[in-house]
């Protein structure tokens, strides 16, 4: 039986958590610098015991639960609160503070802290200023992005829209707000099964074609003697 909506969901979020806590040992090391990871460890860089997720976990919870709180809707000013709430408490953090926080994001959310979230454009224009620039897009709006998919896949295109706004919170980059858009709709197709139908039937095509074009692309080394 395949499994249920609700329980992929909740797979999705668990996987960046877990994905957070597997890859946090060995953070900033360049590929092949260490042993193949094969289960959780000591979170040497930040000093963290083995499973604690960082800023990706932290931050999923967070925009996870703004769109709870608004009754499955998404809730932009609430997910800023709760982003600067974990930037400030720790909530939502394996521990009482924020930890591996990004440059752009900690310049977003000291913005977003000093400045409130009553006038949301102003704030924005200011970030926007400061922020969209090429060294500012890192994966700090992509990695934390997946509630949105899991929230609006009925609606992609609301989707994507709303991926790109949630990007511009910390990260306003054009390369930023694309890779988010991009997941997104990746998890909207996931959650709708069109993904899989597609694999699916692009499996059943290739294989069930594969001998002719093996015989075909022969008969034509053969004819033109190659
Ligand atoms: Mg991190």
């Amino acid at each position: 039986m395949p499994p249920s909506l609700t329980s992929r969901a909740l797979g999705s979020i668990w996987g960046v958590c877990v994905g957070d806590a597997l890859g946090g040992p060995v953070q900033f090391m360049d590929p092949g610098a260490f042993e193949p990871i094969t289960g959780l460890e000591y979170v040497q860089p930040f000093q963290q015991p083995a499973g604690s997720y960082s800023d990706d976990g932290s931050m999923t919870l967070a925009l996870a639960q703004s769109i709870i709180d608004s009754h499955g809707q998404y809730n932009h000013a609430l997910s800023i609160q709760y982003f600067v709430d974990w930037f400030t408490t720790g909530r939502f953090s394996t521990i009482d503070r924020a930890w591996d926080v990004g440059a752009s994001t900690r310049s977003a959310l000291q913005s977003w802290r000093k400045r409130g979230t009553s006038d949301l454009q102003r704030v924005q224009d200011v970030i926007n200023q400061k922020l969209d620039v090429e060294q500012s897009s890192g994966n700090g709006s992509l990695m934390r992005i997946a509630p949105i998919g899991l929230a609006l896949w009925r609606d992609p295109g609301e989707a994507r829209r709303v991926a790109r706004e949630q990007s511009r919170v910390t990260h306003p980059v054009l390369g930023c707000l694309e890779a988010c858009e991009v997941y997104t709709l990746l998890i909207c197709g996931v959650l709708s099964g069109m993904l899989f139908s597609f694999f699916f039937w692009f499996d059943f095509v290739f294989f069930a074609f594969y001998p002719l074009v093996l015989v075909w692309g022969f008969h034509v080394c053969l004819r033109f003697s190659l």
